[in-house]
């Protein structure tokens, strides 16, 4: 067996023992003669999963009693649509507008209602969140929304938005359970498991219970209606069974390492090494205003193509996959999610120091 180690930003490393412990059971879950992917979601079995996996999310997260946890399906782009739907009453929402996903939800919402842009870092790609301390927040605004986790670019809110009373709705599709929140402060979080948690094809939605409601207009597809899917305990149709396990397992593994202050502390050391060589080294440096730092994905150029490529294909060689920068921001881009161990990013920088030693 020779495991590389994968900066993907998704989908992604996951932890050895949750994949090992995955193969185990493969082809007899404990005892029932059958694997998990086989089994009935109407089976005990199958609830049981479920219900272990929502008690330790509860517990990691401290999720309070008034709000709904849902496995669904669809993509978090999926659920752009969701949000406006279930969430506009009023039929306004603000967006602020920090990445290319956070648009995208932006843009899917004016389908629904009034979305307006109250702040955007678009003007210098994206590089830096705005300062939202005092931002024209729309008076009957349903929601504020943020990306909160800027997976393209690499930043992060360091302090939440101040809303003024309104709701806060948060995509953390890439920093879920990467740090401890206070979800009291959201009215809605909406996370891909694909980024830090488990396999693509399960979405996480963690919704303040009164926000469930029984108007939502006509035309919401039933798969849509949050308010169905909480009554029917994420079971409508379907669920993503074997995802769910999947996630299952990530929550015990962060529960055993000593949960989400555990988690960032991990998170904070392993980012820091990698930082540190970008604010000396000479030939790479890091695209974001400092104190904006995602710990999750970190975007790096040197600033000449041929160069970069060099890197990412000596990388690669070397054991260190998916260091390519996405299209639109070019360079370099290491994701070091929860699973990725501190070696990998020491391994990296090491691989760096020599790259640059040789070419520089
Ligand atoms: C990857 C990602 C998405 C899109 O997720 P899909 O599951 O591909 O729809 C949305 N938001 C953020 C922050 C992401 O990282």
């Amino acid at each position: 067996m020779n495991r590389v180690y994968n900066f993907s930003a998704g989908p992604a490393v996951l932890p050895e023992d949750v994949l090992l412990e995955a193969q185990e059971e493969m082809m007899d879950y404990r005892g029932c003669g059958m694997s998990v992917m086989e089994m009935s979601h109407r089976s005990s079995m199958f609830q049981e999963i479920i219900d272990t996996a929502e008690a330790d999310l509860r517990n990691l997260m401290g999720i309070p009693d008034n709000y709904k946890v849902l496995f669904l399906q669809g993509g978090t782009a999926l659920h752009f649509a969701t949000i406006p739907m279930n969430l506009m009453k009023n039929g306004v929402a603000d967006y602020i507008v920090t990445g290319s996903w956070a648009k995208k939800a932006y843009v899917e919402a004016q389908k629904y209602g009034q979305a307006n842009k109250i702040a955007s870092s678009e003007d210098e790609t994206f590089t830096y969140i705005p300062d939202c301390s005092d931002l024209p927040i729309t008076e009957n605004a349903d929601y504020v929304y943020i990306c909160e986790n800027n997976t393209i670019y690499g930043t992060t809110y360091h302090t939440l938005p101040n809303t003024k009373g309104k709701d806060l709705v948060s995509d953390m599709s890439s920093c879920f359970l990467s740090r401890p929140v206070d979800v009291e402060k959201y009215a809605l979080i909406l996370a891909g498991a694909q980024k830090n948690i488990g396999p693509a094809g399960v979405q996480i939605i963690i919704v303040r219970e009164d926000l469930l409601r029984d108007d939502v207009p006509d035309y919401v597809p039933t798969m849509l209606n949050l308010k169905v899917q909480a009554d029917n305990g994420s079971m409508y149709n379907t669920p993503p069974c074997w995802g769910i396990y999947i996630c299952g397992k990530a929550f015990r593994w962060i529960r055993d390492i000593g949960g989400l202050d555990a988690m960032a502390k991990r998170n904070e050391d392993k980012a820091a090494v990698l930082y540190d060589y970008l604010d000396k080294s000479t030939m790479f440096k890091g695209t974001v205003r400092k104190e904006d730092r995602s710990l999750m994905n970190i975007p790096f150029v040197i600033g000449d193509k041929d160069m970069e490529a060099k890197f990412v294909s000596e990388a690669k060689a070397a054991g260190m996959e998916n260091l390519k920068g996405h299209r639109t921001v070019g360079g370099m881009r290491a994701s070091i999610y929860n699973a990725m161990p501190k070696e990998g990013v020491e391994t990296l920088v090491g691989f760096m120091e020599e790259f640059e030693k040789k070419n520089g």
